[in-house]
């Protein structure tokens, strides 16, 4: 007879691969009576050895019941000594649950991924034509930008493109708002004498296009509701009719919400685009929420 595999495996865990007689490293498992003798392939009858204690000891009838104890004591010092070890494994594997992995991000990165609808147009796309911008004159209106965003009541931005063109034109976002440079940026501003107020600001486009802005919303009370919006323009064609018979087509360019990101509540703090990461920084403002209002995104 003899011990299985797993219970070799399992004895040499137990004494952290250890002789339990003098702590070396390396152990064979011992019968401690032998079989020749009708010991049993039982863990009580098993002690782990290096080869010179067991070459030494093993074999005398008289070490018995010292092996017998001296592996006990060992056992009861390995299990002593990882169980404050165990605690901080147990913290540590919990805290690795709630790292971001690779697959995470993948899944939230935000990608421009707009296509063109029907054939590529033979004329130059309007993109160089296209007069409209977060930056500088002539400015998309902080309207447009505010309807794309949602409603705050709203899970979610429920008019997700508008024509740029036309909506910069239209009634639909009127009003006269202001451009003020803050900190390297160009704020865009609109409210009403009612308190109701809106504000954008540019903070970069990434390679692929996503416009990120920071936006402000206030409806009237006291909270001025903070996001950064995802934008990206993406170029179609669409059908217009012209005196009731000639039908059409013509090139439009689409102003569309990737989603948004939430900033909370009066938000102060760093808003910055690095290296493919938008970067929200600690809340300094009204509430000072801190790091707990802090996000990184990737933005390809
Ligand atoms: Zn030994």
């Amino acid at each position: 007879m003899a011990f299985s595999e797993q219970q070799k495996i399992d004895t040499r865990k137990r004494a952290h691969f250890r002789c339990c007689l003098c702590r070396a490293l390396g152990v064979e498992i011992h019968h401690i009576v032998p079989a020749a003798e009708g010991g049993l392939d039982t863990d009580e009858n098993a002690a782990p050895l290096c080869p010179s204690c067991h070459e030494t000891y093993g074999a005398n009838p008289t070490k018995q019941k010292f092996i017998r104890e001296a592996r006990d004591f060992w056992y009861e010092l390995c299990e002593r000594d990882v169980a404050p070890a165990r605690e901080e494994l147990r913290a540590i594997s919990a805290a690795l649950e709630r790292v971001v992995t690779k697959d995470d991000l993948a899944r939230l990165s935000i990608q421009n991924t707009s296509y063109v609808l029907g054939q590529p147009s033979a004329v130059a796309p309007p993109w160089e034509q296209l007069r409209y911008s977060f930056v500088r004159d002539e400015f998309v209106h902080p309207l447009i930008v505010r309807e794309l965003l949602g409603w705050l009541s709203d899970p979610g931005a429920t008019i997700v493109s508008v024509d740029l063109a036309t909506a910069n034109r239209s009634n639909r976002f009127f009003g006269e708002f202001s451009v003020k440079p803050t900190n390297g940026r160009v704020e865009v501003s609109w409210k009403t004498e009612d308190r109701e107020s809106f504000w954008y600001a540019h903070i970069a486009t990434s390679p692929s296009g996503v416009h990120m802005v920071e936006c402000h919303e206030c409806t009237g009370g006291s909270g001025v509701f903070g996001s950064v919006c995802l934008l990206a323009l993406e170029q179609d064609r669409s059908l217009y009719e012209e005196d009731t018979s000639k039908l059409f087509t013509r090139e439009r360019v689409l102003l569309k919400t990737l989603g948004s990101l939430t900033l909370g509540d009066r938000y102060v703090g760093e808003i910055s685009y690095r290296n493919g990461i938008l970067e929200i920084g600690p809340d300094e403002g009204w509430f000072r929420r801190g790091a707990e209002a802090s996000k990184k995104i990737p933005i390809a």
